[in-house]
């Protein structure tokens, strides 16, 4: 959910996935080529030794590749609920024991869970057609028949100006993110949010990318305005995605017919459920209580083997790990490695983390978020979240490790830093620094496979991530301390955020009014 908007009562209620709804372009200040001779840059370097063994083991080693595949052909999507979820779990918890870490542990989560059942989509009139589809994660089940009204790429102005249109009909609009030329990522909750404002009785979501087939993606935070993931809720309308030569046919019946009329059959399932957090530790010999922490979560969507988004990153957690704890294993500050659960759906895993480690948050030099990090489609870039004090820490590791990377300062709201962002701490991620607003592509479709995945990428992002929490771990003073919440609201509130604001006010009055008791029956 992508909105920044109204945050001061909106708070941690927001996000899941990834690469979306960056709030600013970002400043990126790429470092000179340089045509420096080898040895300058070595003397320059006083991590050399270490850099190099690490380097060299991670690019003579095929073990972050191994785990992908463990990852996505035995596990499969490792989505909440599943049983490759929790093998997935036990799979890091071993990995990080056999690496040597210490207080490898997990940390039990709970949440509303959400089951796929069978959804059916018949189109009854001009034609009759079974057109495939599936249903969006925390959609409710449903029998529904309804009046098809095309929204096109879902512009918010569109959803202000044809809002008389809406009500009762079953809204279709698609995953273009930038509709009308919008400068900011306008999320599937976004469309749904205003579907439903404005009396929608369903919601079709359609891929814009051909071929990839339908697109998956939760709903079901259209209602989460509280800072815990515990009030995620189901979705009050149902919500489903088809492809887009589907949607396309659809756009051409109406054409001809001027009006398309569905039956809609939904069996998904909300029920509480438990995911799990796994945690382990390089101690810290000189400041053990200034932690840096590298992350990401391990759960994928069920359509899909989840290998870019976000496997790709957790295995590069997970190599950075085996060659931190290998060859710096007495660094001054811990480095404290998270696969966190349940990402897709609600930033469960992190938002629980940041809840219960309230306590501890004050004590985390950085955290560095991985989502993706290795996937090949992505650079390696640093994303600083708004902490220019970092900038220039960043810059001189690029020039001591002799590795060019662009280093970003914006923030984006799906994915696990944003907890900890919204809590004041310092907080960035590997990823494209440059400002996309294309959309996912394979992401978050079945065809997010293996083969989106290569060693190469796995490898950049392993090491960047070893070597720059070695630089983290090993600083003498840290330049940056956990901002208050007044100031990270200050951070947020500016006017390329309030169109969102203003729908994030709306939604949450909207829901209010019309709140049921309870969430998911
Ligand atoms: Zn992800």
């Amino acid at each position: 959910m992508v909105a920044l908007a109204n945050l001061r009562q909106v708070k941690h209620g927001l996000t899941d996935d990834l690469l979306t709804g960056r709030v600013r372009t970002p400043v990126i200040k790429q470092p000179e080529t340089r045509g420096k001779g080898k040895e300058t840059m070595s003397q320059q370097n006083p991590l050399l030794s270490i850099d190099q063994q690490i380097v060299g083991d991670a690019y003579t080693s095929t073990d972050a590749m191994d785990n992908l595949i463990i990852l996505c052909d035995d596990f499969g999507s490792r989505f909440g609920g599943t049983e490759g979820e929790r093998q997935a779990a036990e799979f890091f918890k071993a990995k990080l024991e056999e690496y040597g870490l210490g207080n490898v542990h997990l940390e039990p989560v709970e949440y509303l869970g959400w089951t796929r059942g069978e959804a059916s989509l018949e189109i009854v009139s001009p034609v009759q057609k079974a057109i495939p589809c599936i249903s969006l994660p925390h959609s409710p089940p449903t029998d529904l028949e309804g009046v098809i009204l095309d929204m096109g790429d879902g512009a918010p102005k569109d959803f202000d100006q044809r809002a008389g249109e809406i009500q009762g009909k079953i809204v279709m609009t698609n995953s273009v993110v930038s509709p009308k030329g919008s400068r900011r990522w306008i999320h599937r909750s976004e469309k749904y949010g205003r579907s439903l404002m404005a009396g929608a009785t369903g919601f079709i979501y359609v891929n814009h990318y051909a071929g990839y087939g339908p697109v998956t993606g939760g709903i079901g935070r259209a209602s989460s305005s509280s800072a815990h993931h515990k009030d995620n809720r189901e979705g009050p309308i149902p919500g489903i995605s088809i492809c887009k030569e589907d949607g396309a046919f659809i756009q051409r019946l109406m054409k001809g017919a001027g009006e398309v009329s569905i039956h809609l059959t939904t069996t998904d399932r909300c029920q509480p459920m438990t995911s799990w957090n796994v945690i382990g530790d390089l101690p810290g010999q000189q400041y053990p209580d200034q932690i840096v922490m590298l992350g990401c979560h391990y759960d994928g969507h069920d359509i899909s083997q989840g290998a870019a988004d976000p496997a790709s990153g957790a295995v590069s957690v997970l190599e950075a790990a085996r060659v931190l704890a290998k060859y710096a294993p007495h660094l001054p500050c811990p480095v404290r490695f998270a696969l966190w659960g349940i990402e897709e759906i609600g930033l469960v895993g992190s938002r629980e983390y940041v809840q219960a480690h309230a306590d501890e948050l004050s004590n985390i030099r950085f955290y560095l978020n991985m989502d993706s990090a290795g996937a090949k489609s992505n650079a390696r870039d640093i994303v600083l979240n708004e902490w220019p004090d970092l900038q220039p820490y960043l810059e001189r590791w690029s020039e001591e490790m002799a590795l060019v990377f662009a280093v970003g300062q914006s923030v984006a709201v799906h994915s696990d830093h944003f907890p900890f962002f919204m809590a004041g701490v310092p907080t960035g991620g590997m990823e494209s620094a440059g400002m996309s607003l294309s959309g996912r592509g394979y992401g978050h479709t079945q065809w997010d496979t293996v083969d989106k995945v290569d060693l190469t990428g796995l490898r950049e992002a392993s090491t960047l991530a070893a070597r720059l929490a070695l630089r983290m771990a090993s600083e003498e003073t840290w330049p940056v301390t956990r901002r208050d919440e007044e100031t990270v609201f200050e951070l947020l509130d500016r006017p390329e955020y309030w169109e969102e604001q203003e729908y994030r006010e709306r939604l949450d009055a909207f829901l209010e009014k019309s709140r049921s008791p309870g969430g998911c029956g």
